[in-house]
């Protein structure tokens, strides 16, 4: 059930700044704005900053991960949500269990993210905020995983969805939310979960 992953960025490589110009009011008016490094990392810093200065909620998930990161990244991430891979590649730190990822997302508080999520595969994920610098295990519902091709992906649209369309939950709820839509995403090929279609599945997400 675990994956092998090769990238070919070929298009994503052309999106620039003109294009983030043209989109610019949708990224303003946005409730929520998602960036990751599969397109230039610069276009995506701006589109952060972007959307920061216009008070739009920013979450980023550093993937495919970049050793030298530009610092920017962790202070106009309003969440900032890493992979144990990604964590190890920004941290030095070698993420095998819920301690290291503590390790890890108080590093990433310290460099100035307010929120760090670290996932953790079948073992849910870690989230540390700078309010309360207490970490948190959310753990993931036990499942067999066939497939964990785009399971972060997965993870980190559910977290969108949730904060934008029910913004009052607690992050601790949203993530629960996440990690049950990610896991139901592993349970078969691809990534896609078909999920309000499958009755056999809890019903309380939406
Ligand atoms: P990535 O796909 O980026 O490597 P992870 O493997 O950490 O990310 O998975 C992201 C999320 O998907 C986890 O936090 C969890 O919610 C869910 N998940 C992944 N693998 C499993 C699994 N074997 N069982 C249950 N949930 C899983």
């Amino acid at each position: 059930g675990q994956n092998v992953i090769v990238i070919v960025p070929g298009a994503n490589l052309l999106l620039n700044f003109e294009d983030l110009k043209r989109a610019s009011d949708v990224i303003c008016k946005a409730k929520v704005v998602v960036c990751q490094l599969e397109i230039t990392p610069a276009v995506s810093l701006e589109a952060l900053k972007m959307a920061h200065a216009s008070g739009v909620k920013t979450l980023f998930n550093p993937a495919p991960a970049l050793a030298d990161l530009d610092p920017q990244f962790y202070t106009y991430s309003d969440i900032f949500c890493c992979n144990e891979t990604e964590a190890e590649i920004l941290t030095g730190i070698p993420v095998g269990n819920l301690e290291d990822a503590e390790k890890v997302g108080r590093m990433l508080l310290e460099r100035g993210c307010k929120l760090v999520i670290v996932t953790l595969g079948a073992e849910g994920c870690m989230m540390i905020s700078g309010d309360e610098a207490i970490p948190k295990h959310v753990p993931a519902g036990k499942v067999r995983a066939v497939d964990t091709t785009g399971a972060g992906d997965s993870f980190v649209g559910a977290l969108a969805f949730y904060l934008a369309y029910y913004p009052k939950l607690s992050m601790e709820e949203m993530i629960r939310k996440s990690n049950c839509v990610a896991s139901v995403s592993v349970q078969a090929p691809g990534t896609q979960s078909s999920y309000p279609y499958r009755k056999d599945l809890p019903q309380d997400l939406f």
